[in-house]
């Protein structure tokens, strides 16, 4: 939970600091099963409930806490500044740009689910299409005992950025 009350700090902070807005939050590890990695949800007046992943939080730990925790704090942000925006569009890209002092990327790390059991894949790519590679197939590539190659153009698979 330490790991957690840190990275929301600096979240909140950067709230303050970039849009003038102060957010209550409160956490809750209670998500189980395939269908979400987080969520968030409105609870009052600029006072948000972010709920966690049982199982990733304890798998990925600062990993997920970084990804997930910023992604649905985004949300609290873009639902106070900009009610009726898209929930992936570009208002909530601006906000991560600015939460994370980086251009926007789409995460490489899926965070998959599989019967409730967690499961990290990659994405990778080829000029023709894009592949989810599991953690195990991942590692071999790094360390250089597998290449994986595309099946329709041949081409040797790279690690999407
Ligand atoms: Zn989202
Ligand atoms: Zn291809």
């Amino acid at each position: 939970m330490d790991l957690i009350v840190y990275f929301l700090n600096e979240l909140r902070q950067k709230a303050l600091i970039k849009y003038n807005l102060g957010i209550k939050t409160v956490i809750k590890v209670n998500l189980k099963g395939s269908r979400l990695i987080g969520q968030c949800v409105k609870d009052g007046k600029k006072s948000y409930i972010i709920r966690l992943h049982t199982e990733l939080l304890k798998k990925f730990r600062e990993r997920y806490i970084k990804d997930v925790l910023t992604h649905e704090f985004a949300h609290a942000v873009q639902m106070e500044l900009f009610a009726k925006s898209k929930p992936h569009g570009r208002e909530w890209k601006s906000i991560m740009e600015s939460l994370n002092d980086a251009p926007y990327k789409k995460s490489n790390i899926d965070y998959c689910l599989k019967n409730g059991r967690a499961l990290k894949t990659y994405r990778y790519k080829c000029d023709c299409h894009e592949y989810l590679i599991t953690s195990i197939r991942h590692n071999k590539i790094v360390y250089g005992t597998s290449i994986y190659k595309c099946k329709k153009c041949g081409q040797v698979l790279k690690l999407s950025q």
